[in-house]
Parts: structure tokens; C-alpha cells; sequence
């Protein structure tokens, strides 16, 4: 008893999802325009001028695991992130600040577990430190704009630089390029 109604009510059901999938499957149809992000006053994708601000703001306007990379030098644990085999046409931006960090053009795979790019956008994108934890000595890469953590670079990347920026991707927010001129400001 029942099984007839649930054969009927299969078939709508399948047809929404499939419809959700391809929703979901198109974010390349969006255009860029989203520049800010909900709950973060300090996100913003167009513009790159430094911010100074202390741990207890991004605390609160941060998620949790964003945070933890950007402002208290975490790692996320290779090959868990949202981005390190990601593919698209777009942008890469500091998920805590909005700026913009990489291109996708850029990023290739290392096979590392992270997702790896060969060179910043631009210089002054980013801003390097000397890292001596762990018993080795790297260079750490931080955002040019708000001074988060984003990962480290290493001298074993690919031509024309030679670099690896290995980032984590939860400090990582990719922007699909927009299939539209983004409106005037
Ligand atoms: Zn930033």
C-alpha cells in the first residue's frame, strides 16, 4: 500500500532536482557583481586599500574556520579544501577582505593538496614574512590587504615564475568571471 503514490511522486521530484542541478551547475551565468558579503562590513571585492583592524573585529565577522587560518595562522588539512582542485574562469579574492589575490589563469595543479598558483594578480597583492615555526624556514604569504594568513610560497613552482603559492582555500573565495560588463559605479 502507498508504493503507487510514491512511483508517481518520484517523477516531479527527480524533474526538481534535476532542475536544481542545473541551477547549480551554471555559476559561470552570474555576472561579478557581488562585492561585499553578508555579516562583513570589511569584505570588499573593488576596493584595495589597507585595513588595520585588531583581532577581536575580524573575531567577529569572520567564520570560525576563516578566522583561524587568516588571524591565527592555521592550516586547513591538505586535499579537504573547497578550492585545491577547482576549475573556472574567474578570480580568486581574501575571503576576509574581498581583495583580490590570484586569477584563475594562474592557479595550476601541484598535486599538493592546496590550491597552488604560479603569481599574484598584481604586485602588492599580497605581503611576505619569514616563517620559522615548525622547525623550517618558509615564507609566508599574507593578504596585501587586511594582513591575513593565506598560505606559503615555495621556489618548486612551474615556468614563467617558478613559484608555488600554496594557499588554503578556506581564506580563498573564488568570483566566477562575469559573462557581463559589471555596471558602472
Ligand atoms: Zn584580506
Amino acid at each position: 500500500m502507498g508504493t503507487g503514490g510514491k512511483s508517481i511522486g518520484a517523477v516531479p521530484a527527480l524533474t526538481l532536482l534535476l532542475s536544481f542541478m542545473a541551477c547549480a551547475q551554471a555559476p559561470s551565468q552570474v555576472p561579478g557583481r557581488t562585492i561585499t558579503m553578508a555579516g562583513n562590513p570589511y569584505y570588499n571585492e573593488s576596493d584595495s586599500t589597507p585595513l588595520d583592524l585588531p583581532d577581536s573585529v575580524w573575531r567577529k565577522v569572520l567564520d570560525p574556520e576563516v578566522y583561524h587560518i587568516a588571524r591565527e595562522k592555521g592550516t586547513e588539512r591538505a586535499f579537504t579544501g573547497a578550492l585545491w582542485d577547482h576549475e573556472g574562469i574567474g578570480r580568486y579574492h581574501c575571503a576576509a577582505c574581498g581583495n583580490m589575490l590570484f586569477l584563475a589563469d594562474s592557479k595550476f595543479a601541484s598535486g599538493c593538496g592546496w590550491p597552488s598558483f604560479y603569481r599574484t594578480e598584481r604586485e602588492g597583492s599580497v605581503r611576505y614574512a619569514e616563517d620559522r615555526s615548525h622547525g623550517m624556514v618558509r615564507t609566508e604569504v599574507l593578504c596585501g590587504r587586511c594582513g591575513g594568513h593565506l598560505g606559503h610560497v615555495f621556489d618548486d613552482g612551474p615556468p614563467p615564475t617558478g613559484k608555488r603559492y600554496c594557499m588554503n582555500s578556506a581564506v580563498l573565495r573564488f568570483r566566477p568571471q562575469a559573462t557581463a560588463p559589471e555596471p558602472p559605479r
